[in-house]
């Protein structure tokens, strides 16, 4: 069943004739005006008594004045905001709610506005009947005549004290949490979730000129993401904080390396835009500090390299033991082998002739054994070391420094390239510097020894598909194509003038590279000298 039509309203019926007979080309303010006049007109529409009791009723205190704003009219709310009742207030001029610590520049702007016929909107400071201090958000309107003039002025007035202490009271807390947060020595970044700084303190904005990084936070959060991996997804997902995670930054050349202990701290805030005000919802947030610890860690690098230094003279001094006994082994295994083979040949032949010569050969050769025997036990073993997470560019960095002095001395040069962050590999830290300081020793005698007027050793440091690389180059006189196979094997030695090398320090290198499940090689590319390049594969054991 269809539902009855509801009778039009005598209102809205008048209303739809006077829309009738505003013609369709009028423009904006002239349609309000003519409906304006006509509804005047027609006063059984809308009674004036009504836009009387409008006024009266609206919660804003209202008071309408002459030119001189002497007050002619003040409705309930007025006396709500003011105290001040009609009686008491009519005919005497608006400035008796002045507290007169309005400076006069504002009254001069506010007059200047309203009497060009222009809406004026600001804050006063106004006093209460009973004295009290209130801060009004004022409007003035003039109000035109047919004439085109002033007639009248309308003001409309709240008394919004309230929510102005509270306005300045979080003003007063955000200079204050923004004061504290100058003042610490701990950069300070809150992140929103796509990552983008929204806040930082002036520790923070040091470290973009410091860093030379156009957004220091972006930096730390990609590291922190590849160092921590899963980790990180499972702390984001349960909102747990994250503390204390040690970020190194080698930036090469003769920058020192920096360190920064990480933290961070997901937190929530709500939702404030005008779209969540029936919907609530939350905004997540990153706070993230970053302490700069690097003055700590110098001081215990510098303790450090002072301890590797003793220990690696200590494994030097082995080495060149291990170096010499393989040597001596060497030259006693080929007179033993020559024996050998001259026992298996008499063997063969059966001479019995000769049986004293044979037992003689046989007592020489079986205390050749013997001595090689006891030297290999002899032989002190390479050191244990424990397997752990290892930072290259940190192995790389000490073993520069371990050697400094061997640079200057042989006025070489070092041009120290590295990426500035490389995750860790699992592996010995104590062979990998025996194996980099091997490298570096052979590209410095290198040099030395072909007397070359440029002395450059570039190390530098690649991260590219969970491998690791490291390419150490030097401008001496390179190792030609038929020998870079060579040079690995033991015994084999290009240093024949220093002498005291057996040529076994290649063969070492390739066993640490071996244990780590890296490969080393020549680049038959590079032509100023020797290029090895040293690769480690991520997430293999030593
Ligand atoms: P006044 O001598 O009254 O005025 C100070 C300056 O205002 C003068 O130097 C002059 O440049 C300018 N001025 C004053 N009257 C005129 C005029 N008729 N024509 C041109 N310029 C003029 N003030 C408040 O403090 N609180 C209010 O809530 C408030 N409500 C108002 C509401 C309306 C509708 C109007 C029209 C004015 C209102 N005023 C209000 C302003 C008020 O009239 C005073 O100008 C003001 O209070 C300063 O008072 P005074 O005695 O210190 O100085």
């Amino acid at each position: 069943m269809n539902k009855p039509t509801p009778a039009p309203s005598p209102l809205q019926d008048n209303l739809d004739k006077i829309l009738e007979t505003v013609p369709p080309d009028c423009v904006a303010p002239d349609k309000c005006r003519k409906i304006r006049d006509l509804i005047c007109k027609q006063s059984d529409v809308l009674p004036t008594w009504l836009f009387v009791e409008a006024v009266e009723q609206v919660p804003v205190a209202i008071s309408i004045t002459d030119r001189q704003a002497n007050i002619l009219y003040v409705n309930h709310e007025f006396t709500q905001v003011t105290g001040y009742k009609a009686v008491d207030i009519l005919g005497e001029n608006e400035s008796v709610l002045s507290d007169k610590c309005t400076p006069k520049i504002v009254y001069q702007r506010l007059w200047h506005e309203i009497t060009s016929k222009r809406i004026w909107n600001g804050r006063l400071v106004n006093r209460h009947k009973s004295g009290r201090r209130y801060l009004a958000d004022l409007i003035i309107t003039p109000i035109i005549d047919d004439q085109g003039q002033i007639s009248h002025f309308i003001g409309m007035h709240r008394d919004i004290t309230q929510s102005y202490e509270l306005e300045e009271k979080v003003k007063n807390q955000k200079t204050l949490i923004e004061s504290v947060l100058n003042s610490s020595p701990i950069a300070m970044a809150v992140l929103d979730s796509d990552d983008q700084v929204i806040l930082e303190n002036q520790m923070y904005k040091t470290l973009v000129s410091d860093l030379k990084l156009r957004e220091p936070a972006a930096f730390f959060l990609q590291t922190l993401r590849q160092e921590m991996g899963e980790q990180w997804e499972v702390l984001h997902g349960a909102h747990k904080s994250f503390a204390h995670r040690e970020i190194r930054i080698d930036f090469g050349g003769s920058r020192a390396p920096r360190w920064f202990s990480c933290s961070g701290n997901w937190f929530f805030e709500n939702d404030i835009s005008a779209g969540a005000f029936f919907n609530a919802g939350k905004k997540e947030y990153l706070l993230l500090t970053l302490h700069d610890i690097s003055l700590q860690r110098k001081q215990q690098e510098e303790l450090h390299i002072q301890t590797l230094r003793a220990l690696m003279a200590e494994e030097e001094q082995i080495q060149s033991l291990r170096e010499t006994m393989l040597g001596v082994m060497h030259q006693i295994q080929q007179p033993v082998n020559q024996i050998q083979a001259a026992l298996q040949l008499m063997q063969n032949k059966g001479d019995a002739q000769h049986e004293p010569v044979y037992a003689l050969l046989r007592d020489i050769q079986q205390c050749g054994q013997t001595t090689l025997a006891t030297l290999q036990n002899c032989m002190p073993g390479p050191k244990q070391t424990a397997i752990a997470p290892v930072n290259i560019n940190k192995v790389l960095h000490e073993v520069i420094m371990l050697c400094t002095d061997k640079f200057l001395a042989s006025g070489v040069i070092v041009d120290w390239q590295p990426t500035p962050v490389l995750p860790s590999l699992l592996g010995s830290e104590m062979q990998l510097r025996t194996l980099f300081k091997q490298l570096f020793d052979n590209a410095v005698a290198a040099m030395r020894r072909a007397g070359s007027d440029e002395r450059i050793l570039k190390i530098a440091t690649h991260h590219e598909n969970d491998l690791i690389s490291v390419a150490i180059e030097d401008t001496g006189p390179g190792i030609p194509p038929h020998l870079r196979q060579k040079v690995f094997e033991p015994f084999y030695t290009t240093n024949g003038a220093a002498g005291y090398r057996t040529g076994v320090g290649l063969v070492m290198v390739k066993e640490i590279v071996n244990r780590h499940h890296g490969i080393i090689s020549i680049d038959p590319e590079y032509r100023q000298g020797c290029r090895f390049i040293v690769s480690f594969p991520l997430n293999r054991n030593a």
